[in-house]
């Protein structure tokens, strides 16, 4: 992939990480005094999380927790798991039931109005799981006319609602092991969620289970924490770039995840997710030099000018750019390759908001058009909020996050 053609978006999932400070303040609310935690985990996902007869859970899922309690100064033998089935995960944040979730957890613009998210850390994408002597399904639209198991709450559940039903007979189980259950058995003809899990499953029973390949969506995996604590957020977000940075991202994905066949997507470029800002300034009023920074973004990103584009960011967050466009545009993913050649993009700046005489964010959409139906999940519309600082008397792109728009 050239940077030539990775221009043709602006997306660039800068970290604006929270600069950490001494080793103290990097303690989350929860765990002061003997610095406990409760995480909250799935007990039945082979690959990303199962619970042993130990009492310790096994898996990537696992291991992020674990690396983010030792990021935290928790020891191993002061964290509480608990089971956090799909539907439950929201409502267990807010109760305050668990510190943080580390659960095959996407991140969605309909959950962050509820909880927030560190993220993402692994991007993944839904598939489906069908008996090996199966020949009829070979993409989600063959689920005409058959019957697919789902966890209820899921995004995958949402996904087949949205786009393959009523053709497809959707019934939701409480987790996916109760769906493969039912696969084994015949009684659905596949299992629909992300590929990372099906993998698992699929691992478990080769002869008898296989994934079908086309993922059709693309879930960026969050850790959930309570709604606004910025705090956790912040610190969970660092520990996530250390464990990429420092090599354990990778080897807990192939010591869990790379045996069962699964082939990852590269590790993400994290962010904190931020919660959504309603920021709408009144253009007039703003620093004309701001404004005209924040044009040259949105007219660069609609001309596809990267080598220029990359002028606009703040030098720390050049290279970020790289990784963090491959989550947003799926136009250059080689897997879908020439059938979504034909799809254009508008990106438009909707406000801006100047917060002190350096600083300030802007709010941005793109949409897209002409969009093969098959792949319209990938090709939702984006919001982005962006942060411009001043620097050396230049306005500068110094972060970007962004988030899928729900319809
Ligand atoms: N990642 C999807 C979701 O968060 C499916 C996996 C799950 O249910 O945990 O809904």
């Amino acid at each position: 992939m050239t940077r030539a053609i990775l221009a043709a978006t602006l997306a660039a999932g800068l970290a604006m990480t929270a600069a950490c400070g001494s080793d103290d303040e990097r303690v989350p609310n929860v765990a002061t005094g003997d610095r406990s935690l409760t995480i909250g985990i799935k007990f039945d996902q082979p690959g990303l999380s199962v619970m042993q007869d130990s009492g310790l859970p096994k898996g990537f899922d696992a291991d992020t927790a674990r690396y983010i309690a030792d990021k935290l100064h928790v020891k191993p033998e002061k964290i509480t798991w608990k089971q956090t089935p799909t539907d439950q995960r929201e409502k267990m944040l807010t109760a305050g039931a668990v510190d943080f979730i580390v659960a095959s957890y996407s991140i969605t613009a309909d959950r962050m109005r509820q909880v927030s998210f560190a993220g993402p850390y692994l991007v993944a994408g839904q598939d489906l799981l069908v008996r090996t002597d199966e020949n009829g399904i070979t993409r989600a639209e063959d689920l005409d006319g058959r019957t697919v198991c789902s966890a209820e709450g899921s995004t995958s559940a949402d996904t087949i609602r949205k786009d393959f039903s009523p053709g497809a007979n959707l019934t939701t189980r409480e987790n996916y092991s109760a769906c493969v259950d039912d696969l084994l058995a015949g009684r659905v003809d596949a299992v629909s969620t992300d590929d990372v899990i099906l993998a698992g499953y699929a691992a478990q029973h080769p002869d008898r289970l296989r994934v079908v390949g086309r993922p059709f969506t693309r879930e960026r995996y969050g850790v959930g924490v309570k709604k606004g604590n910025t705090e956790l957020q912040g610190q969970i977000t660092s520990a996530l770039q250390e464990m990429i940075a420092d090599g354990s991202w990778q080897r807990s994905m192939t010591v869990n995840l790379t045996p069962s066949g699964y082939r990852p997507m590269p590790a993400p470029a994290v962010f904190n997710a931020p919660d959504k800002q309603v920021a709408a300034g009144n253009i007039t009023e703003l620093d004309p030099e701001l404004v005209r920074a924040v044009d040259q973004v949105a007219d660069l990103a609609n001309k596809q000018d990267w080598e220029a584009f990359s002028r606009l960011t703040c030098a720390e967050t050049t290279d970020a750019i790289d990784r963090f466009l491959m989550q947003y545009t799926p136009q250059y993913d080689e897997n879908l390759g020439a059938e979504a050649k034909d799809t254009t993009f508008t990106f438009t700046i909707n406000g801006i908001s100047q917060v002190g005489p350096d600083t300030a964010t802007f709010l941005a959409r793109e949409t897209f058009s002409k969009v093969p139906d098959k792949y319209k999940q990938y090709f939702k519309d984006i919001d982005y909020t962006g942060t411009m600082n001043r620097r050396d008397g230049e306005w500068k792109l110094c972060a970007l996050a962004a988030d899928f728009v729900e319809p």
